[in-house]
């Protein structure tokens, strides 16, 4: 085959690709854990699926024995109506030729409202389509289906497989639908997850975890007599620690090599809580307050060594500041950690990756560590399935007005089947 045909074919079938991104943004397959919205939309890709003759497989996590007692396994979660979506184009010698994976995962965050245009009601405008998903991730979802059904139309028959799946629970820190893909068996010589890289072919990813600060202080007014503790002294007094820890480490830790062009761990202060707005209420310092902290990791950071970093230090604080020491502090954790994890950039699917980047866009691709958590950890540290994260440009993902490149969908559809035909191999 030619390869410049799938150029062509994409250029030509480009409104089909928005559409299909389109049509996912509109299904509000949002994750509230423990619970999750994933079911309508998850119906829609399983009949998408199956109008392309692939072998596809529909299963809770809770069907997978082996979830249950596996260590990285999240508890808590409800699988109820939340299928997992394994579809599974079989190659003509899967026996010895090597196999590739695209992973996405269909929920998607509730975000905020407000911003220009409504979270469920895909909108393009200029060269963005906006869209809860757009960016994160319903559009790279979209572009790996496409190149499916591109290679397809083509007539060309790979030698290996190529597996298109739609996972539920990755956002919240969830990962179990990811894991029970993997323990389910559906596994391949490499992957790709087309989480939005700004089109960076990103063979890394950080780590972190969200954790919440819960301070009890002595409630009440002052009448004279009251020994009244204020939690909200406390918790200002740690914003400010945070704030001062979040510059000293940056400045002590050497970048990770894959992230010397874009260093950084961010500490993101997502939530604070404290008070009473209810009417009649009356006004007194509240009894407790409660800090919400999201903090990144390089690869290679263990949880005991992000719990020994960041809580060894508001320990430290606790005992250190007067404000926070009279009060009792309690830390746990809102999510599990997500480690970062890493192949090598030289690793054979990065090089692959790297060459269908450059031969569809003219250029090469910038190659470096992506800089968010995700679910690609389960690849490369639990199932030993290298993995590759490559996707779109876009914006305010998790916020409102998410919005995604729209060429970006399209010269991934080509990366990714160029991708394909290079890793699995055409019969001749
Ligand atoms: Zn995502």
């Amino acid at each position: 085959m030619k390869l410049h045909e799938i150029d062509h074919w994409v250029t030509s079938h480009a409104e089909q690709i928005l559409q299909l991104t389109e049509t996912l943004i509109r299904f509000p397959s949002v994750n509230r854990a423990p619970y999750g919205d994933e079911y309508e939309a998850q119906q829609f890709v399983i009949h998408t699926m199956r109008d392309m003759n692939l072998d596809v497989d529909v299963f809770l996590p809770t069907d997978v024995p082996e979830l249950a007692t596996h260590p990285a396994l999240w508890q808590g979660r409800d699988y109820t109506n939340r299928p997992n979506v394994v579809g599974t184009w079989r190659g003509s010698n899967a026996r010895d030729a090597k196999s590739l994976l695209f992973s996405s995962h269909i929920d998607v965050v509730a975000g905020s409202k407000g911003g220009r245009f409504e979270n469920f009601v895909p909108t393009r405008d200029g060269d963005k389509l906006y869209g809860r998903g757009s960016n994160d991730m319903k559009g790279g979802l979209a572009a790996t289906i496409f190149a499916v059904k591109c290679l397809q139309e083509l007539g060309v028959r790979l030698n290996g497989n190529v597996i298109v799946e739609s996972v539920v629970d990755e956002e919240n820190g969830g990962a179990n639908g990811t894991l029970a893909s993997r323990l389910r068996g559906h596994k391949a010589d490499a992957c790709i997850v087309p989480e939005p890289t700004g089109m960076v072919v990103a063979p890394a990813h950080k780590g972190g975890r969200i954790w919440q600060v819960h301070l009890k202080g002595s409630p009440g007014i002052a009448f004279g007599s009251d020994n009244i503790v204020s939690p909200i002294y406390a918790l200002a007094h740690l914003i400010t620690a945070l704030e001062h820890w979040e510059t000293i480490r940056n400045r002590v830790t050497p970048p990770h090599p894959q992230f010397v062009e874009n260093p950084g761990l961010p500490v993101l202060i997502t939530k604070i809580q404290a008070g009473d707005f209810e009417p009649g209420a009356g006004d007194a310092v509240p009894e407790t307050a409660m800090l919400e902290i999201w903090a990144e990791e390089y690869p290679g950071v263990s949880e005991a060594e992000h719990y020994a970093r960041l809580i060894g230090y508001l320990e430290q604080v606790a005992r250190e500041n007067p404000s926070v020491a009279k009060c009792e502090m309690r830390v746990e954790p809102v999510t599990r950690f997500l480690p970062g994890s890493e192949i090598s950039p030289e690793h054979e699917i990065v090089q692959t990756v790297r060459r269908a980047f450059s031969k569809a866009m003219q250029r090469e691709p910038i190659v470096r560590g992506a800089p968010f958590a995700c679910d690609v950890f389960v690849f490369n540290q639990i199932a030993n399935v290298p993995c590759v994260i490559l996707g779109p440009r876009g914006g305010n993902a998790h916020s409102y007005d998410e919005w995604v490149m729209m060429q970006d969908l399209l010269d991934l559809t080509k990366i990714f089947a160029r991708t394909a035909v290079e890793w699995c191999g055409v019969m001749e």
